[in-house]
């Protein structure tokens, strides 16, 4: 994250020191974006209470404060860290940013040097997300890295995860798919746990709805073609029917569980929240349980086969070895989605290269 220092003019209090030597180590080890006036850098490299290597990390901070200046502006988030404050984080806005104000005390203790945190369900999560971080880099042309350490946070564990990360003041980022089936239906499944105002940034933590049923939503048609050759001719006559719905309705992939797939009788009950599906599936394909209006069939009729629990393990490979460039060709529909998902990594784990001493 973008850490900014403000109001530091006191370079002998031991705990100030101590405060200042933890951000110099976090700038050293590429963990956040240090930024700071010059006058703060020159003090140190004056100061006979700084190390050899503290003062080659300030000295490199101070050459390369212009460059940090300007790629700062991409973001919209950022860490203000008050030498002259001994409050409990608190939020604000400024200048287009989000800000997290905290006291040079949060920084004394060296956990608070860590990767900000990112919470989601599984690692392979996770890899989805690197992924869009890595689209959204090439998007904005810039050269911060990103990079988080990962909390797994399966089920209902999520929120407990989340609530752990408030309590302690860890900078974390949660990511949460919002289950629903339905544009009218309501969200499901973990995001339920949350409240309006985790969705806001409160102190050090922010929940973010990817806004679609699953992180597999995100999966471009396309890199599914790729992968289809792997499937049963059943599977692939389906994955055809997929893509004739979703020329004639994109939101289909929002809203379609990919793994699962969707039943004749799906379609009756999610369409309780309003109509959607119905005419949509009717409009492409027809059979008698469809048009009498309920399934009773042994084997329940299916209009779209799942693609099965490893569908993101499948296609992972392929979307790592695209370049952001062709990713980018095939988004269509999904590019708001990756942008405001890819700006919020952006935001939250950005970093810098290792600064070698
Ligand atoms: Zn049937």
């Amino acid at each position: 994250m973008l850490i900014e220092i403000i109001n530091c003019n006191d370079f002998d209090d031991n705990n100030k020191i101590i405060a200042i030597n933890n951000l110099l180590s976090c700038a050293r080890q590429g963990k956040h974006l240090i930024l700071a006036d010059k006058n703060f850098y020159r003090e140190i490299l004056k100061s006979n209470n700084f190390g050899t290597i503290e003062k080659m990390v300030a000295n490199k901070l101070l050459e390369n404060i212009r460059e940090f200046r300007d790629i700062s502006k991409i973001l919209s988030l950022k860490v203000l860290v008050d030498f002259s404050s001994i409050e409990e984080p608190i939020n604000s806005c400024f200048e287009g940013y989000n800000i997290i104000n905290l006291s040079y005390k949060y920084f004394m203790d060296t956990s608070s040097i860590e990767l900000s945190n990112i919470l989601c369900e599984d690692s392979l999560d996770y890899e989805m997300y690197k992924i869009i971080g890595r689209y959204y880099k090439f998007k904005k042309n810039t050269n911060l890295n990103i990079d988080f350490k990962v909390i797994h946070g399966g089920g209902t564990r999520i929120k407990r995860e989340f609530e752990n990360s408030k309590s302690s003041n860890s900078l974390c980022l949660c990511l949460l798919d919002n289950d629903k089936k339905h544009p009218m239906s309501p969200k499901g499944g973990t995001i339920c746990l949350f409240s309006e105002e985790d969705f806001k940034l409160k102190k050090t933590v922010k929940a973010l709805d990817i806004e679609v049923h699953e992180v597999e939503s995100l999966i471009p048609i396309e890199i599914l073609d790729e992968i289809i050759g792997e499937y049963e001719p059943v599977t692939r006559k389906s994955h055809l029917l997929l893509i004739k719905l979703l020329t004639r309705e994109e939101r289909v992939k929002f809203y379609l569980d990919h793994k699962k797939g969707l039943k004749v009788n799906d379609v009756f009950c999610f369409d309780q929240n309003g109509m959607f599906w119905t005419p949509l599936i009717k409009s492409i394909t027809s059979n008698f349980c469809l048009t009498s209006g309920r399934c009773n069939c042994t084997d329940p009729c299916t209009i779209i086969i799942g693609y099965g629990n490893n569908l993101l393990e499948k296609t992972l490979p392929y979307l790592q070895k695209k370049s952001s460039n062709k990713i980018e060709e095939n988004l269509k529909y999904l590019k708001s989605y990756w942008d405001s998902i890819g700006s919020e990594l952006l935001n939250w784990g950005c970093c810098y290269d290792k600064i070698r001493c």
